[in-house]
């Protein structure tokens, strides 16, 4: 069903904002077919997430962390942005939104045409040499092996370029918070807003006066303190706000 009292609010908050913040997380994706952190649940079910999302998983078995992650990698090379992201590229084309604030590793929002694009998680489109620091594209690094892939310039074993479990978020998060404080609206798309301290950023807008807007499928934690709550698909409701706005949907 769709929010249309909703979607009306957030239009006109939209139009009004000059200086907007997107806050985005997996649900962005899934209509891209990349599952949420709900579906994932059921992978680490059968897995352990100390073995494949960490950096000691990965240094006691690095052959059985890759074969593990290996699809995923590769259903990178495949996936396109949805008609959300490329709305959400619009609007900061439209001078409405200055930057986006992904919690998602996919790069779909810079496939779609987002240019200030803060990935807080990192991206799984890099990895990194644990040796030399060297970046190289995933692409590139697992095209050379069957099993772990290897730095090209000095051998030592490389990591996907995430944040892995039980580690810190880079300096990329503190110009994420920068471009919240500076914001005249924050509009979170797809997130459960369960995951720290990327979610601190909700209550850190609010608290700054600045308006909260939050469009979700279910319920987060932080509905309480947006100004504006949509429970909805995003595609369906991105593709009718940009219609209002008179904003093209989709870049062809
Ligand atoms: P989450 O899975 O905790 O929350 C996603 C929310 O989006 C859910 O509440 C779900 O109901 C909603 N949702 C899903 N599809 C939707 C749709 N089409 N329309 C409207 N709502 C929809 O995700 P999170 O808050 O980003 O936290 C998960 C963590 O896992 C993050 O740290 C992220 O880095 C990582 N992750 C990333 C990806 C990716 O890069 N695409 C995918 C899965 C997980
Ligand atoms: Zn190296």
């Amino acid at each position: 069903m769709t929010d249309i009292d909703g979607l009306h609010a957030l239009t006109n908050r939209i139009r009004k904002s000059r200086r907007g913040v997107v806050l985005s997380g997996a649900g962005m994706s899934t209509e891209s077919g990349i599952p949420d952190f709900r579906s994932r649940m059921g992978l680490w079910r059968d897995a352990d997430p100390m073995r494949y999302a960490t950096r000691e998983g990965l240094l006691a078995d690095p052959e059985g962390f890759y074969a593990f992650w290996r699809p995923y990698f590769a259903s990178l090379a495949t996936v396109r942005p949805n008609q959300g992201h490329y709305v959400v590229a619009a609007l900061e084309r439209a001078g409405l939104v200055r930057a986006v604030v992904t919690q998602n590793v996919d790069g779909l929002h810079q496939a779609a045409g987002s240019s200030t694009v803060h990935e807080v998680h990192g991206t799984f489109r890099t990895v990194r040499c644990m040796g030399c620091g060297l970046r190289a594209s995933s692409a590139e690094a697992f095209a050379q092996s069957e099993g772990a892939p290897r730095c090209s310039a000095c051998g030592s074993l490389v990591r996907p370029d995430v944040v892995l479990f039980g580690e810190m978020l880079g300096p990329v998060f503190e110009d994420a918070t920068e471009s919240v404080r500076a914001a005249d609206f924050l509009l979170v798309l797809g997130s459960s807003l369960e995951v720290a301290p990327v979610s601190g950023l909700v209550p850190f807008a609010a608290t700054r006066g600045v308006p909260v807007a939050i469009v979700n499928r279910e319920p987060t934690n932080y509905d309480g303190l947006a100004d504006v709550v949509v429970r909805a698909e995003l595609g369906p409701s991105l593709q009718e706000i940009a219609a209002r706005l008179g904003l093209p949907g989709r870049d062809c």
